[in-house]
């Protein structure tokens, strides 16, 4: 047990707490009957205070560990602490890949079923929640487990809820069957945002994966520019070489915080430059490693600290389909603001599943990296998450660090029905966070 201070990836708000490393669910059950008010914790990738509680206890899930071996038709049970990079170690070599990845494999499975992250591949496949058998809760009315038929409301309740209706302590999980470590890509620069959206529309459904990457910080004409990379597994008769080995670690990783003012709005919009002009017009069927392909970030060890002291915000919201234009207004926002922003994340989303408080529906996603320091900033994301809300999107918990609670209701209208069943498993409210405490999620 000990006294430390925590905060998310964006390395804003941190918090001082107690944490504390449950080995068992016995552990856990104890903290529960001691009347503890905690909340679990991963490898801290949720960019704002999702996995932290100011004055509380945190628990960190890395000793729920534990691989199980892979059934011939790719099922496998994990502990919760496990993470994606730890799980694709074990699983690539046998040719089982994760059926859903966030675009870092430094996240822990509890954290990724807290979050029920979505892919590049959501239009096809949905989010984690869809793959998951089943799953071990411990919460404080006692240990559940819980799959879509078995305690059914619990299961969809605890899909995006981040930790808030007990720890996860193993998952249930059906893999994805690869026959080699390679991609094959096809990538396409776009001028505009226009231009690349209709692509999208149009052409997303012939690939598994897909992916663009706006440049918001250029007006006029070319506002929105983008490169589109889609893609899909390559087969072994796709490839000279049959090779199935784990990711590689991570080469480099930044040393130090960086000098305050490193990013701001001409050395972002250099990167974004070059960023843009080194990417080919048109290239079919490249073949990329499965690393470069779903990860490049995790390439640069705790790159984080590239944005200094103050730390960073992530904002990243959804629309249904037919407000599409919405990610149009964003964009011209941002760029209008002068606000730096890196390259933003843009994606379809399928059908949204069962579950009261899960980040996708049907529509479009965006997710923006800026750097804190423009006076400009908190303004600026007011307007977006106002433009969100007329437009009967939402915003995502996970990346969330500073949405108003008076948003949440309009954002996520299904949250008295997850309230009901996490009152039911946790009546005294123990299970809280510095993220619920801020946008009211677990009522007062
Ligand atoms: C570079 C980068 C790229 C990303 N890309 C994507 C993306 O493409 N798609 C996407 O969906 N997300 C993405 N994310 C977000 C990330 O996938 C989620 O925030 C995920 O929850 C982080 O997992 P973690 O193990 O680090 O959990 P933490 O950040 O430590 O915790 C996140 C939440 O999980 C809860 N939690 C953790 N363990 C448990 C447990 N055992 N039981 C119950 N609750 C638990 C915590 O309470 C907290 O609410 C990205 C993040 C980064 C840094």
């Amino acid at each position: 047990m000990s006294s430390t201070s925590l905060s998310g990836w964006g390395r804003t708000n941190a918090s001082v707490v107690t944490l504390r490393t449950p080995r068992n669910e016995e552990d856990i059950l104890n903290e529960f009957s001691a009347g503890t008010r905690l909340i679990a914790r991963g490898l801290g990738r949720s960019y704002g205070d999702a996995a932290q509680l100011s004055g509380g206890v945190v628990l960190d899930n890395r000793e729920l560990d534990g691989i199980g071996p892979i059934s011939a038709d790719g099922v496998v049970t994990v502990g919760a602490g496990v993470s994606i990079d730890e799980l694709l170690a074990v699983s690539m070599p046998q040719g089982w890949f994760v059926p859903v990845t966030p675009g870092t494999r430094q996240v822990t499975m509890g954290g990724a079923i807290a979050a029920d992250v979505h892919g590049k591949n959501h239009h096809v496949d949905g989010s984690i929640a869809n793959h998951v058998l089943s799953m071990r809760l411990v919460t404080p009315i006692g240990a559940f487990t819980l799959s879509p038929t078995n305690e059914s409301d619990l299961f969809w309740a605890t899909m995006g809820a981040m930790g808030l209706t007990g720890v996860v302590t193993s998952i249930t999980l059906q893999m994805l069957a690869i026959e080699t470590n390679q991609m094959l890509v096809d990538t396409d620069r776009h001028g505009d945002l226009e231009s690349v959206m209709a692509a999208m529309s149009d052409g997303d459904a012939e690939y598994r994966y897909s992916v663009a990457w706006v440049d918001c910080m250029t007006r006029g004409a070319h506002m929105g520019r983008a490169i589109l990379t889609r893609g899909d597994h390559a087969t072994a008769a796709d490839v000279k070489k049959v090779a199935l080995k784990g990711p590689r670690k991570a080469k480099l990783s930044i040393p130090f915080q960086a000098p305050r003012g490193l990013l701001n709005q001409w050395t972002v919009r250099a990167f974004n430059e070059l960023w843009f002009r080194s990417a080919p017009r048109h290239e079919e069927e490249e073949n990329q490693s499965l690393s470069s392909f779903f990860y490049p970030l995790d390439g640069v060890g705790q790159w984080n600290l590239l944005y200094g002291k103050r730390g960073f915000v992530q904002y990243q919201f959804c629309v249904p389909d037919q407000m599409g234009d919405t990610v149009v207004d964003v964009i011209k926002r941002l760029s209008e603001s002068r606000v730096a922003s890196f390259l933003a994340v843009l994606k379809r989303f399928g059908p949204a599943n069962p579950s009261p408080l899960s980040f996708p529906l049907s529509g479009w996603t965006l997710a923006l990296d800026l750097p804190i320091g423009s006076d400009a900033l908190p303004s600026v994301l007011d307007d977006l998450d106002e433009l969100v809300a007329v437009a009967t999107g939402r915003v995502y918990f996970a990346k969330d660090a500073r949405l108003r609670a008076d948003q949440v209701r309009a954002m996520y209208p299904r949250l008295d029905e997850f309230q009901k069943v996490k009152s039911r498993v946790d009546p005294n409210d123990q299970l809280t966070s510095d993220l619920a405490r801020r946008l009211d999620l677990v009522g007062k």
